[in-house]
């Protein structure tokens, strides 16, 4: 589909050939066994030179092309007013249309700094769905944080083409109340803590017309604005000849404020992005920034990071790569539910989740069947998962026991331009393979369990 000559390839391949590349090590069955045991059945733990096919995040995993490792070695580490701020300033200018251009070390630093610059304490941020960081920043902001999600996203496996859009009618009756005691409405592209599914531009554009008429602030939190755009041009009537990069700029002039993380469609391992239109904002923004991130011209980033990002945002956007990205997606889940696998469908831009719940029914919730999924997929495979589910963000009642989360989700999420289809190919093998044993997989329960955020550090044993 998205061979460019004349439409008539069907296959897609990777638009990229490989000029440098990292060996994998191999392990042994027996040595993954020690390993897992090693590690308390948690991948976080497991040292990832263990690990053959890494799927744990897309975040700052991705492969460097030639052009922004040249530019690299063109970073200038000036400490204030670097020629590298000025290029990555521009790009971010010319991509956005946003004036005001501020770099941080990560997505987060951008929303600590404007919540805590622009929030007013006990106000709201009203969202279609927050990411764990910006929900975290909010709060520790002083503010409250309301998600209202469209509908549609409560059925995973039921087929929608903007799963990420916010709830319009639920938005305006709160905005009617609320319009005052609200110092941001947030949209977040695309919704990642909902499955990575995109926000239809008719829907960004009546948040607009709702905020403008209610006068509250629209931030966009735009860690994969280019996805979005392809996602926007493939599904949305009116974009089907639109460039990714003309969709996104038309996203971004409708917000107020966007923050980006790097590490995502800036394509670089480490960075983000804060941006904005008034000046006055900007101004004590930057005043902020400097108690965390360094100087303005830098924000916490090297000269070379800097420079990666002014590439990375325009690779990004470029076209052959967006199709193969969400194809890939794509191609996986078609081949899992294939293989009667249950997944979110449709796939988001950049991970696919498994219902773990469907995968092991034999297992309950509070024997965690996501955690065992991500263990007993290392074990067979050498490939890292997430376990999204009770374990991640379950939690205790008065009597100490395990009040389990609403889903039992296991996410594989892929690193940008770094795995190929045979890579792919091998991944939907192991969990056909291990759907064919299923119900002889055990549940597990914990051995260590810490108080917050357990996913990272929590040790378990396997349940007889
Ligand atoms: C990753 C992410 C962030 C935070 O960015 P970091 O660079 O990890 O700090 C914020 N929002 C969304 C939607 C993200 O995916």
């Amino acid at each position: 589909m998205n061979v460019k000559m004349d439409g008539k390839m069907k296959t897609i391949i990777e638009p990229f050939r490989i000029k440098s590349v990292e060996t994998l090590k191999q392990t042994t069955l027996e040595e993954r066994k020690k390993y897992l045991t090693q590690a308390g059945l948690n991948t976080f733990l497991i040292s990832s030179e263990n690990v053959l096919i890494d799927l744990l995040t897309d975040s700052g995993t991705g492969a460097m092309s030639t052009e922004q490792w040249a530019a690299v070695m063109r970073g200038d580490e000036s400490y204030a007013g670097s020629p590298s701020f000025y290029r990555f300033e521009k790009a971010v200018q010319d991509i956005t249309g946003h004036n005001e251009v501020i770099p941080t070390h990560q997505g987060r630093a951008c929303e600590r700094i404007l919540f805590t610059t622009l929030a007013k304490k006990g106000d709201f941020v009203v969202s279609n769905m927050l990411f764990d960081t910006t929900r975290a920043n909010a709060q520790a902001a002083g503010c409250q944080v309301k998600d209202i999600p469209c509908p549609e996203l409560a059925s995973p496996m039921t087929p929608a083409d903007f799963k990420g859009n916010i709830d319009l009618e639920k938005l305006e009756s709160f905005l009617k109340e609320n319009s005052e005691k609200t110092s941001f409405v947030v949209s977040t592209i695309t919704n990642n803590s909902g499955g990575g599914q995109p926000v239809s531009m008719a829907n960004l554009k009546a948040t607009r017309e709702l905020c403008t008429r209610y006068k509250v602030p629209l931030m966009i939190d735009a860690c994969r604005f280019a996805e979005n755009a392809i996602f926007i041009k493939r599904r949305e009537k009116g974009y089907e000849d639109k460039t990714p990069t003309q969709i996104a700029r038309e996203v971004f002039d409708l917000a107020d404020v966007i923050s980006i993380s790097a590490k995502k469609d800036g394509m670089a391992n480490m960075g983000g992005i804060l941006a904005m239109k008034n000046p006055q904002w900007a101004q004590d923004c930057r005043n902020n920034l400097i108690l965390t991130e360094g100087f303005p011209t830098y924000g916490g980033l090297s000269g070379r990071d800097l420079e990666a990002i002014a590439v990375g945002l325009y690779e990004a956007l470029d076209e052959a790569y967006l199709n193969y990205r969400i194809r890939t997606a794509q191609y996986m889940g078609d081949q899992l539910m294939k293989a009667d696998i249950p997944i979110v469908n449709p796939p988001g831009g950049h991970a696919i989740y498994i219902d773990a719940k469907g995968f092991l029914p034999h297992i309950p919730p509070q024997q965690f069947p996501g955690q065992s999924l991500v263990a007993n997929l290392y074990q067979l495979a050498g490939i890292r998962a997430v376990e999204i589910g009770s374990v991640m963000f379950g939690s205790l009642d008065q009597s100490g026991a395990e009040v389990p989360h609403s889903q039992e989700l296991v996410r594989l999420a892929f690193p940008r331009r770094t795995y190929t289809q045979a890579h792919f190919d091998y991944v939907i093998e192991a969990l056909i393979e291990l759907r064919k044993t299923s119900k002889s997989m055990k549940g597990v329960r914990f051995t260590y369990r810490p108080e917050v955020l357990r996913h990272f550090t929590a040790r378990f044993e396997w349940v007889d």
